[in-house]
């Protein structure tokens, strides 16, 4: 990709208004006590300190979207048999989700596999995908619920990113990662970062350093296996889970949904909505019988699918970019990181036995 440009701080806001030119920019804020994205506004400040509390996931998987419309009409040569005009309601327009952090972003490299690759060709994930950029800052500091060193990521991983920002004195330098992002990147307010390529790296290894030791997660994948019937372990790890879903709902990598229709009258819309597999409705079934009937089971499934089914069928990838988000946001302190290492050492534990 191009060479790594510089931004002073000065022409930030200008370059924000370079891109809202052409698109709808996503960019975080507070309100209340959380982090969100929400159309950038130059009178409201970006919050930019600390990562949003909300993820940009809905920038490319909205938490609710249109699928298509339909409208029973009658031929009037054959009343007897109504038909359906089918309207599909593809995404239009471009966004830039700007001021995400990298694990942000490398969440939707877990969705790609799932949504985009290997013959699977969601249309609808698909277009808002290729028409979103992501202009990530990388971390200068881990929070103490961030793992993405864990899961093969880093604080200034590229990774699903299209521009990448480091904040250096008296600016950012800027790196394109893909065409998508070089294409952002080639008005006049840039210029070449030279000497600040060393402060980057300084940046960067200060982040690094910032982290704890990682855990080896190689064994989890088996590990949970072979756990997979051991209820009374899953009890005990999920005595005190609420099954709340805000673990599932603030996931930059989990990706579960329904469909409904809402109709009135002759006409209706097919909508995709998120799910969340921590509740008990999720696998619920007509006949009343529930596959995953206690939150032990549905915590396991969580757990399991993330550290041992998804990368069973991606080539080893995790479905966890080690953000954090649930770690921080579960309301009565369930640790992810203790759940898969509890499952490593109950391995351990048994191939000693
Ligand atoms: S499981 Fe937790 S740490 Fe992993 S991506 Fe989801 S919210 Fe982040
Ligand atoms: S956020 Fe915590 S309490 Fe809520 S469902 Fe997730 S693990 Fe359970």
């Amino acid at each position: 990709m191009d060479q790594a440009k510089f931004l002073p701080d000065a022409s930030l806001a200008a370059w924000l208004a370079e891109l809202s030119a052409a698109r709808l920019v996503l960019a975080p804020r507070r309100e209340g006590g959380a982090v969100v994205f929400k159309p950038y506004d130059p009178a409201v400040p970006l919050e930019l300190t600390r990562d949003a509390t909300v993820p940009p996931k809905g920038a490319v998987f909205p938490a609710c979207e249109e699928l298509m419309r339909y409208r029973r009409v009658k031929d009037p040569e054959k009343p007897g048999q109504p038909l359906l005009e089918v309207e599909e309601s593809l995404p239009e327009g471009g966004v830039v989700v700007f001021g995400s952090r990298p694990c942000g972003a490398r969440g939707f490299t877990v969705y790609d596999r799932v949504f985009d690759a290997g013959g699977l060709n969601d249309p609808y994930y698909a277009a808002r995908r290729k028409a979103t950029a992501f202009v990530t800052l990388a971390c200068r500091e881990a929070g103490s619920a961030c793992f993405c060193h864990w899961v093969g990521s880093g604080p200034a991983d590229p990774d699903g990113s299209d521009v990448l920002l480091t904040q250096v004195p008296g600016g950012y330098v800027v790196r394109a990662v893909t065409e998508k992002g070089a294409a952002l990147v080639g008005s006049g307010l840039f210029s070449p970062a030279d000497r600040r390529e060393g402060e980057e790296a300084a940046a960067h290894a200060k982040a690094r350093e910032s982290l704890d030791d990682p855990r080896d997660l190689a064994p989890a994948r088996q590990a949970l296996l072979d756990a997979f019937d051991d209820m009374e372990f899953w009890s005990q790890l999920s005595a005190k889970c609420l099954s709340c879903g805000a673990c599932t709902y603030l996931c930059p990598t989990c990706y579960c949904f329904n469909i409904t229709d809402e109709a009135q009258g002759n006409e209706g819309a097919r909508l995709r909505t998120w799910d969340n597999c921590m509740s008990f409705q999720f696998t619920l079934e007509a006949s009343g019988h529930n596959p995953r009937p206690t939150k032990a089971h549905r915590l396991k499934n969580r757990v399991g699918h993330k550290f041992s089914y998804y990368p069973g069928l991606h080539g080893g990838a995790i479905a966890c970019c080690g953000c954090g988000r649930c770690i921080r946001s579960c309301p009565v302190g369930v640790d992810i990181r203790q759940l898969v290492l509890a499952a490593v050492e109950r391995a351990r534990e048994k191939s000693h036995d």
